[in-house]
């Protein structure tokens, strides 16, 4: 997305921590004349002296700009501050975008409050770590008010240049960032777990890493075809079973106890093929572990 727009273009900031100086830095990068707010004044340091605005209460920074994004801890903090009284009556025609990590509820209800008060909001998940933020390839998961997403769009694209937007629900975007991050960290367990086999052969870290990436192939491959299948429900077990699957898990679990490493994720899954077995589904294919796994709920 073309950021060349946001020349000159104003813009707050509250909540300086990781993730909050790297956002700050790539505002300024792109020549926002940024404000920037954080509860430990002394964190506004650093990018006070990279060229933005250090305002003296949470108020000031709201007052400051049209467009104010928040990165605190959690969507609470983000919230308590919000609610402040000098806040909540600044509120009035700003755009608050809202990067903290929190529940769908939380997002909801802010949302409700900023409308309450004239504002408008949106909402948002950063699908990255802060060395990869400002980055043409780095996505970020917005949802909320349409128009104020579409007027703020490629500034936001500042922050992340893969834009992806959810729709006027406030609660989607962060239903698909939590959902995001709990495929993504069950894949680092896994790794881990994995990594940890792999060395008691000798195999090091650094290595099984750079061999494991013809497993993040063959998941790519996979996915397309296991999402196919649920849309069809066509689950024929032509290219493996659950039942197959599952002999194949005890002797991986059977490779961890011998090496007294603990394996959790190979655990759960072989709770979630037993689940599928359980309901007549041993001989079909792996995508029918999705009914077991929203049957868990
Ligand atoms: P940090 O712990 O580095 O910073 C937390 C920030 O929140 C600080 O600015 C802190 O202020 C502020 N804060 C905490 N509690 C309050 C409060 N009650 N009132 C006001 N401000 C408060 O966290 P990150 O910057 O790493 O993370 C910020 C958000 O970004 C989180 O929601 C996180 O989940 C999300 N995120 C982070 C990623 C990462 O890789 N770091 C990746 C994706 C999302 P103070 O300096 O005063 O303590």
């Amino acid at each position: 997305m073309d950021v060349s727009m946001s020349k000159g273009r104003k813009a707050s900031l509250i909540g300086l921590g990781a993730m909050g100086a790297a956002l700050a830095r790539a505002f300024i990068q792109n020549g926002f004349d940024l404000t920037v707010w954080n509860r430990t004044a002394a964190r506004m340091e650093a990018v006070v002296k990279e060229g933005a605005r250090g305002a003296s209460s949470a108020a000031d920074a709201v007052a400051a700009s049209p467009l104010l994004v928040i990165c605190t801890i959690d969507k609470a903090a983000a919230a308590q501050i919000l609610k402040l009284d000098d806040v909540a009556s600044s509120l009035m025609g700003k755009t608050v975008v809202n990067l903290s990590t929190g529940s769908v509820d939380d997002a909801r209800g802010i949302s409700a409050f900023v409308e309450s008060h004239g504002g408008r909001y949106i909402d948002g998940g950063i699908m990255c770590y802060p060395r990869d933020i400002g980055k043409p390839a780095t996505s970020l998961l917005y949802s909320g008010d349409s128009e104020a997403f579409e007027e703020w769009k490629e500034s936001l694209a500042a922050l992340g240049g893969d834009v992806r937007y959810f729709g006027n629900d406030p609660g989607t975007a962060p239903t698909v960032y939590l959902a995001l991050y709990a495929f993504y960290f069950g894949c680092v367990a896994s790794f881990f777990e994995g990594a940890a086999l792999a060395e008691r052969a000798g195999v090091t870290p650094e290595s099984f890493r750079e061999t494991s990436k013809m497993m993040v192939d063959m998941l790519n491959d996979a996915l397309p075809d296991t999402t196919r299948r649920l849309e069809l429900e066509e689950f024929s077990g032509d290219q493996a079973s659950i039942d197959v699957h599952h002999a194949g898990q005890l002797v991986v679990r059977d490779a961890y106890r011998v090496e007294n490493l603990s394996c959790e994720v190979t655990n759960a899954y072989i709770t979630y093929l037993e689940r599928a077995q359980m309901v007549g589904d041993g001989p079909n294919d792996i995508a029918t572990m999705y009914r077991a796994v929203k049957g868990a709920s």
